[in-house]
């Protein structure tokens, strides 16, 4: 799935503001300065297209890509950010937890985590509960260019041990520096929502 044409079409906050035309969507799930806007931006083929992440204080929401005419990609805020009230931070679960339980149109959705350390209480926290849900993830390990190449095979098994990933939940390693991994999670991404 090669990106031809993005429109950013709409932020929202409550299910009544989501897109109503049914295409298939993906989400992108990451904490902020995980990398998930240089993910999309290498995804869409734009230098600063998405650029969301975290200015304290900023309102978060669900930001809806239209891709191809055909697909949204969604970015997701990062979930837990750790400076802001008890009240904000329990607001953007609600939104977060809404969306992935309720949205039919959702597909899957791509995890990002730290590809350069192990797994944070964070991780483990989205891990488990995307389990919970029941929903098709990718695993993407960012920022993979600060690693040695040598040392990549031994990341990803270490990241797919401590995660107890299943042989059927795939963890792909990416740089948007290298762009190492973006075929991969083109492929998945076309599976998903062909
Ligand atoms: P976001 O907050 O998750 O949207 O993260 P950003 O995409 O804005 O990236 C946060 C920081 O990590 C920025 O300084 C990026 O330049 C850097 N970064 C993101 N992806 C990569 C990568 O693949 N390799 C390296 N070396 N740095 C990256």
């Amino acid at each position: 799935m090669k990106v031809t044409d993005v429109e950013m079409v709409m932020s929202a906050v409550d299910p009544k503001q989501y897109p109503t035309t049914g295409h298939p969507e993906i989400g992108f799930l990451g904490r902020s300065n995980v990398g998930k806007s240089s993910l999309t931006n290498v995804l869409m083929n734009r230098k600063d297209y998405a650029h969301t992440s975290g200015q304290p204080g900023k309102t978060q929401t669900l930001n809806f890509y239209e891709i191809n005419h055909s697909m949204y990609f969604v970015d997701v805020p990062g979930y837990g950010y750790a400076k802001v009230s008890k009240t904000e931070r329990e607001k953007w679960a609600t939104m977060i937890e809404t969306y992935l339980t309720q949205r039919k149109t959702l597909r899957g959705v791509i995890n990002l985590i730290d590809g350069r350390h192990e797994p944070s209480d964070y991780d483990f926290q989205m891990r488990d509960w995307l389990d919970y849900y029941h929903i098709p993830v990718l695993y993407v390990a960012t920022k993979v260019d600060k690693l040695a190449k040598s040392k990549i095979p031994h990341q990803q098994q270490m990241l797919r041990r401590e995660l107890e990933l299943d042989e059927d939940e795939p963890l792909v390693m990416f740089s948007a520096k290298t762009k190492i991994g973006q075929d991969q999670i083109e492929a998945w991404i076309e599976q998903q929502a062909h």
